[in-house]
């Protein structure tokens, strides 16, 4: 057998995938030996600043005593036991917490692994809600262009058809309808217009329809994109109008990264189905939830079959639920509003020296996110090193240079990393 403690890079260029990558020919993955606070340790040495939080996950920052402590006492009781017929303390307390939380109509929920999942788990709840309801023709959904809803066979074909990365699938996938993805960024310059496809789908396709998905206010893979809470609004009024449920899917926009605990609160709407993930366990082990309405629960739970017909082997696991817990807690103990709020201000100022640059199409700020959006996209090979070689972790895609920041960046280390930024979109646009 091999010595594995002998040059383990070595070894895991030949066998081991990485995210949306090739296996063969692949550029070498940066080794990372620990992490703490905002930053991430390389085996040479380098500290690098964390402009990602682990995409959207680590908003306490790496190696938290609190979240550590969870682990190591949760590990001591039982680090797993099956869920079907059985419960433990720690689900107990995560739920409860999540429904006190999330808007109040949201009242159920379901645990299960990864974000993409929570996405299946929720269409499959709209779609077997008609079914009872004796409705079974409502089951397909519709959605925004521009949406991102996991990598998985339902949550795929919720994903905008042409930057969702999936369309080699997409003769396999159910065919759903999408609307024109909305372009107000405010209320203050709402147009109505922006409202109009999704309401003349909504209008056509109601009676076959289970549902509508969206991510509220920020969009996120599938483009960095904001929108106005109103279109929000827009999209619940006419959910009840039509009686279609409403699903959010809040993976990426979940505890407070847009400046509000849920992005629903920004228009004051409740969704019949939330989706959250990411966040949850703080960036510490996978973990999501599906949470639903009392009326969508009952219904599920009467007629025939009578159940929810899913349940993952992993489902409400001990480890993350506890993790999970204590780091809702350190949230909401923190000032996590006015760290929200001051990552904002520093990420408006380090980055607007990126508005004037020529390759730069537009400047972005919402909550604790920051979006260099770029004319051209980018050469991986280049710019990802050029951004290790400042000293910070950023991991644009297309033409986005995007910054998540985990929540307890200093603002001296916010300021380094957008000046890295500032400095790597310079040099890789060809600026002088
Ligand atoms: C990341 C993400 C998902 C998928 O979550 P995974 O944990 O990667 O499966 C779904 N929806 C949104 C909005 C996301 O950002």
């Amino acid at each position: 057998m091999t010595d594995l403690d002998r040059d383990w890079k070595e070894l895991e260029r030949a066998q081991l995938w990485h995210p949306y990558a090739a296996m063969t020919g692949a550029p070498q993955a940066f080794p990372v030996v620990s992490a703490s606070g905002v930053r991430l340790k390389l085996e040479d040495g380098r500290e690098l600043i964390d402009g990602m939080s682990s995409w959207w996950s680590a908003i306490h920052g790496y190696n938290h005593p609190r979240l550590n402590q969870a682990a190591r006492q949760q590990l001591e009781m039982m680090s797993h036991v099956m869920f079907g017929g059985l419960t433990h303390p720690s689900a107990a307390k995560l739920g409860r917490l999540l429904v006190e939380l999330t808007p109040q109509p949201l009242q159920h929920v379901f645990l299960c692994d990864s974000g993409s999942v929570s996405v299946e788990v929720a269409i499959k709840m709209a779609i077997q809600y008609w079914y009872v309801l004796g409705k079974p023709q409502k089951s397909r959904l519709l959605t925004i262009r521009n949406g991102y809803h996991g990598d998985t066979f339902g949550a795929m074909a919720v994903c905008d058809p042409v930057t969702g990365m999936h369309h080699i699938f997409s003769h396999l996938l159910p065919q759903h309808l999408f609307a024109d993805a909305p372009t107000c960024r405010s209320d203050a310059d709402w147009r109505e217009e922006d409202i109009a496809s999704l309401q003349q789908l909504v209008e056509q396709h109601h009676g076959e329809l289970a549902a509508v998905i969206l991510e509220p206010i920020v969009q996120g893979a599938g483009g960095m994109r904001f929108y106005a809470p109103e279109y929000l609004r827009r999209v619940r009024a006419l959910c009840d109008q039509y009686d279609l449920l409403l699903i959010a899917d809040e993976i990426a926009t979940g505890f407070g990264r847009t400046g509000r605990l849920f992005a629903c609160e920004h228009a004051g709407i409740a969704p019949d189905i939330l989706c959250l993930g990411k966040a949850l366990t703080g960036g510490y082990l996978t973990l999501a939830a599906t949470l639903a309405t009392t009326p969508v629960a009952e219904t599920l739970s009467s007629g025939e079959p009578g159940v929810f017909m899913h349940g993952p082997t992993f489902m409400g696991n001990p480890l993350a639920c506890a993790v999970a817990v204590e780091s809702i807690k350190l949230l909401l103990e923190s000032p996590w509003q006015q760290r929200v709020q001051s990552i904002a201000a520093g990420l408006e100022t380090g980055l607007a020296l990126c508005r004037e640059l020529p390759g730069v199409a537009d400047v972005r700020v919402l909550g604790a996110i920051g979006v260099v959006e770029l004319k051209e996209p980018v050469a991986m090979q280049t710019i990802q090193p050029a951004f290790v070689a400042k000293g910070v972790w950023v991991r644009p895609f297309g033409r986005l240079v995007y910054l998540m920041p985990p929540f307890i960046m200093e603002q001296e280390d916010l300021a380094f990393l957008t000046a890295a930024v500032c400095a790597v979109v310079t040099e890789t646009t060809g600026a002088a």
